[in-house]
């Protein structure tokens, strides 16, 4: 039976009051919460969190390997809470690839078309199309064994991209690869997902990989979504203490300090690199906001320094400065300095309270 096309104008994805339990009694556990979500027709869409916050979960409540205890899941408008998953316009790369080892990588690929009984001349050639996209031409012949680490996740890649899905899900898809691979291919899964204009949804703990490859990015903790947005505000306008502290590094500014500071009530958030440091009794151009400390410690770290300060007010900050200004060999002479730290008003952010 053909899958229904979807309601046009509908998000490719929308999941409402979303739950899974896990377990009983004091073994329960939430792994997603009350969720609610929608991801927009060809969107790049990051799931990040910590591990255990529910991000896995998620994405198999998305494809229908569980059933969730409460809530519902409709892909372009239709509901397919109940549907199973090969009944779902939708596929998953999964962190291992699952790749079949005595298969073929045009067998691997052309499976699903095999199973859906897709003519041989047709399935043919869309298999070349996958791999022509993954940039694997040539390859179709060889074996998974004989293929690297990234050119196995290209692989399967090939095989979710053959089925021409409206969504595809992907499980960590660039974790087994070593730091190098894993930027190259964060570059290559960006310019694929351009080219064939399907939606991607993918899960990672990584905040620079979900930052910079992502049009949106949902912060997951303890199974509830802290924020959603596109990466730059979710990176400069944190809403709560954890999205401050879990992407990038925060000063948290406490209220009592914030209000003496700042003149407002609330926990503040400012970011290390907006932090300028002046000599005692200089001011900064633009910078409203100052507290007086002392450079407790200074961290080299080629373009740039970070340097702690500790404030008499209390908190320790954090303190990005490149290297032009703080020269790494008097680096040394800045500890015990006493400094004033002056930032823009607008660079302190106000955080709202944890989901949790
Ligand atoms: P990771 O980044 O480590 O993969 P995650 O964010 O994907 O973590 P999930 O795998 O979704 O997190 O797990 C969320 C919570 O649900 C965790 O506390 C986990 O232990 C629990 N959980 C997940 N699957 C099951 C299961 N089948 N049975 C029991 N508990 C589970």
């Amino acid at each position: 039976m053909p899958l229904p096309a979807g309601r046009p104008g509908s998000p490719a994805i929308a999941v409402r009051g979303l739950t899974k339990t896990f377990g009983t009694g004091d073994g329960l556990v939430h792994a997603v919460d009350q969720v609610d979500l929608e991801v927009a027709d060809g969107e790049f869409f990051a799931m990040l969190g910590p591990s255990g916050s529910g991000k896995t979960t998620m994405l198999r409540l998305i494809a229908g390997f569980e059933l969730p205890t409460s809530g519902t899941v409709l892909l372009g408008g239709d509901d397919v809470t109940r549907r199973p998953p090969n009944r779902r316009d939708v596929n998953t790369v999964f962190q291992d690839y699952a790749l079949f080892p005595h298969m073929s990588v045009a067998e691997n690929v052309g499976y699903g078309l095999r199973v859906k009984k897709v003519g041989r001349a047709e399935a043919q050639q869309r298999v070349e199309q996958a791999l022509a996209t993954v940039r694997l031409e040539g390859f179709g012949g060889r074996r998974p064994t004989q293929l690297s680490g990234g050119q196995r996740q290209r692989v399967a890649l090939a095989r979710a991209l053959v089925n021409r899905p409206r969504v595809l899900l992907l499980d960590e898809p660039l974790g087994a690869l070593d730091l190098k691979l894993r930027e190259e291919m964060q570059a290559e899964l960006t310019a694929i997902q351009r080219e064939v204009g399907i939606t991607f949804v993918f899960v990672t703990h990584d905040q620079t990989e979900a930052l910079s490859m992502s049009d949106r990015v949902a912060v997951f903790n303890h199974g509830r979504i802290e924020q959603v947005g596109p990466p730059a505000e979710v990176y400069e306008r944190p809403a709560t203490p954890f999205v401050a502290g879990f992407v990038g590094t925060s000063n948290l500014i406490p209220p009592d300090v914030a209000e003496t500071l700042i003149g407002q009530r609330g926990t503040f958030s400012v970011r290390p690199e907006k932090i300028s440091v002046v000599d005692d009794g200089y001011a900064a151009a633009d910078h409203e906001v100052f507290a007086a400390g002392v450079v407790s410690r200074v961290q080299y770290a080629g373009a740039t320094s970070r340097l702690e300060v500790q404030l008499d007010a209390g908190p320790l900050l954090a303190v990005l400065r490149r290297n032009d200004v703080v020269q790494s060999g008097d680096t040394g002479g800045l500890v015990g300095r006493k400094v004033r730290v002056a930032w823009a008003r607008r660079n302190a952010v106000r955080l709202g309270d944890s989901g949790t």
